[in-house]
């Protein structure tokens, strides 16, 4: 019945877990769903108020441009002038999404013919892979390491492998290992992109995310970046803003055209009203990032230190509201420890392998929910190891 695309997707690893979690639930225990990466901290009044005013204006009940209102296109400039010291111009090297997931997925239908290669880092984000997969594309997983700090040894990609390569995902701050890159990492990667003629695709949702002092860089923050690549960012993680679907990619003028001809003949656009929202969300006060991330800084610190007691093995990140740890010895997978936290103490934590193979040995805990819940979390886990 179902195109071959969809066959060749690899299944869903999470499906165990959400049905076990059903059942826990139907027994009556109350779960503690950490696996979603889903801010519960509401959007900034001020934004919400944006939405209402501009939802009653009728010029944006009408379809929207295909590329997002200029006024929109400014605004990501500006913000990315201000905050990631980027220049961009707003005409050509701004693309509004309907959220950055949208742009990845159909990146790859941009770009990959069916046989391409496209280098896809492991674990990651599923998007990635499925997207390139869907295009009939075959991915050739960069393994990200502990010992190399979750980062792809690009030195380590066979030459033909690079060769035949049309493009390559990144995604720093990065889900789901929480591993930060410097510029030191992005030159490298840029160089690659360069010598082997590669797109490279950096997915940044996390940029503002960060902790102690940290600063997560854009991609397009290296000189010959914008020559090679475009970066994914969105409102999403940002301004609390998961469900109301805008999301940006920015860099190569040209590159962002492929994407655009994809989009014109897919979707119609960012509801305006969304727009405008989002213009009020990065023009408007910032201040209600400091906050959101005094929130999850709290919640880390205290995940950090209670996963820790338990006696499982992990680092304090820098960014992201992730936290990648060990599983503890004795435990044959990361599914199995992640089976064992639900059902012996109601905990919901993401299997790596969930990830991709290399997720193997980990499981992902998120940071989106009271603190008092992730006290409880960690009491319960501590009773069961
Ligand atoms: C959350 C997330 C996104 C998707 O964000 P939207 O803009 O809401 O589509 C993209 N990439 C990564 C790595 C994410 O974690």
């Amino acid at each position: 019945m179902y195109a071959d695309r969809i066959n060749a997707l690899p299944p869903y690893l999470f499906a165990e877990i959400d049905r076990k979690k059903r059942e826990a639930e139907r027994k009556g225990i109350n779960v503690i769903d950490m696996g979603i990466g889903d801010p519960d901290l509401p959007t900034p009044p001020h934004i919400v108020e944006a939405l209402c005013h501009a939802a009653g204006d009728p010029a944006n009940h009408r379809y929207p441009t295909y590329e997002g209102m200029l006024a929109f296109r400014e605004a990501v400039a500006g913000w990315y002038r201000r905050r990631k010291h980027v220049n961009l111009d707003p005409d050509s090297e701004v693309l509004t999404l309907i959220g950055s997931k949208e742009g990845i997925a159909h990146s790859a239908f941009a770009f990959l013919n069916p046989g391409d290669t496209a280098l896809v880092p492991n674990p990651a984000y599923p998007v990635y892979n499925n997207a390139v997969i869907m295009a009939g594309s075959v991915p050739f997983y960069m393994p990200l390491l502990e010992e190399e700090g979750f980062k792809p040894d690009l030195d380590r990609i066979d030459v033909d492998v690079a060769k035949r390569a049309k493009l390559m995902f990144l995604n720093y701050p990065n889900n789901p290992t929480a591993a930060t890159a410097d510029t030191e990492f992005f030159r490298e990667v840029v160089d690659f992109a360069h010598e082997h003629q590669i797109i490279v695709l950096h997915d940044n949702p996390y940029s503002e995310l960060t902790f102690d002092g940290y600063e997560a860089p854009s991609f397009l923050g290296v000189r010959g970046a914008k020559e090679v690549g475009i970066e994914f960012n969105s409102l999403s993680k940002t301004y609390n803003m998961t469900g109301w679907r805008i999301g940006f990619a920015v860099g190569n003028s040209e590159l962002l055209n492929g994407l655009r001809v994809v989009k014109t003949n897919i979707d119609s656009g960012t509801f305006q009203a969304v727009q405008v929202a989002g213009i009020a969300a990065l023009t408007g006060p910032q201040e209600c990032i400091r906050e959101n991330v005094a929130v999850y800084r709290a919640r880390r610190d205290v995940l950090f230190e209670g996963l820790q007691s338990a006696g499982i093995e992990l680092r304090k990140p820098e960014a992201t509201f992730y936290l990648w740890a060990r599983i503890p010895p004795g435990f044959s997978s990361s599914m199995a420890f992640s089976i064992f936290l639900l059902e012996r103490a109601g905990v919901v934590v993401a299997p790596g392998t969930g990830f991709g193979e290399y997720g193997e040995g980990y499981v992902r805990f998120s940071l989106c929910m009271d603190v008092e819940l992730i006290e409880e979390a960690c009491e319960r886990i501590r009773r069961i190891l």
